[in-house]
């Protein structure tokens, strides 16, 4: 689904540069659900920035898909992005004049369908995060964690074969967020592939596979035997 061979990213500002993914590797199966820990700083948003096709890269090769995504024009990658990838967000970033059913239907104005369309598969997303009573709602009046799975609704309402979320429980009372994460557990049981970034590392052992990024590096707990060889 997602290859990334010694991606490299640098910041540069007018008296700093900032090496923020130096050589950085990571594959991502099509249906796994990957958790991405790392201290602030060491490049997991970045990543996932880079990941959902909404930054550039300096060097290294990354295949989406099996395309490589660099050699797109700009307008083919942003049909990309809107064909193939759902975006959470630690602050859900929904619309606060618009009704929930409104805000699930924002991205797949971009896809060229008529408004019943949108509003059908809009309802389907809602029924799925549980919150087809609410459609009429607006944002303020929904708790932190219905917000969120309306968020989730919107990122889902595109059927895209790729979620990436970014602290998705980051704003949560931890009840609501382990809601959120059987939420997002389900979508992987019905075969979504998932990129999580994540503090909580009790979420993060929840995911199937846990990357933990380190310095702008990717290293694989589940790997980490051959990056320590043993003294001779
Ligand atoms: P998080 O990973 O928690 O979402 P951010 O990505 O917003 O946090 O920021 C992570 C680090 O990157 C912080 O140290 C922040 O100061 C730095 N940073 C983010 N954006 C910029 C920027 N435009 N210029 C300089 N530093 C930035
Ligand atoms: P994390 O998400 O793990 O907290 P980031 O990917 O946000 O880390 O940041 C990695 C490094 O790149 C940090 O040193 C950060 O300060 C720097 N950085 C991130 N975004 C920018 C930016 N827009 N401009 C300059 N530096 C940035």
């Amino acid at each position: 689904m997602l290859q990334m061979k010694s991606l490299c990213k640098i910041y540069r500002t007018a008296l700093i540069e900032t090496h923020a993914l130096r050589h950085f590797n990571l594959e991502v199966q099509a249906g796994e659900f990957v958790a991405i820990t790392g201290p602030s700083g060491s490049g997991k948003s970045t990543f996932l920035t880079i990941a959902g096709l909404l930054e550039a890269f300096e060097d290294g090769q990354y295949l989406l898909d099996g395309q490589d995504v660099s050699r797109l024009s700009d307008a083919q990658r942003s049909r990309l992005r809107n064909e193939k990838i759902g975006f959470i967000f630690q602050a859900f970033n929904l619309i606060p004049d618009l009704n929930v059913l409104d805000n699930i239907e924002v991205p797949l104005r971009y896809r060229g369908l008529g408004r019943e369309e949108r509003q059908r598969r809009a309802r389907e997303a809602l029924a799925r995060v549980g919150l087809a009573a609410r459609e009429r709602h607006y944002p303020a009046e929904l708790s932190g964690g219905q917000q969120q799975r309306v968020a989730i609704a919107r990122a889902l309402a595109g059927s895209p074969r790729l979620l990436l979320a970014d602290e998705p429980t980051g704003n949560l009372d931890s009840h609501m967020a382990r809601s959120v994460m059987d939420l997002l557990e389900a979508l992987h049981r019905e075969g979504a592939t998932i990129v999580m970034v994540t503090h909580d590392l009790g979420l993060a052992a929840r995911a199937q596979r846990h990357v933990h990024v380190m310095d702008g590096q990717a290293v694989d707990p589940a790997n980490s035997l051959h990056s320590h060889p043993l003294p001779a």
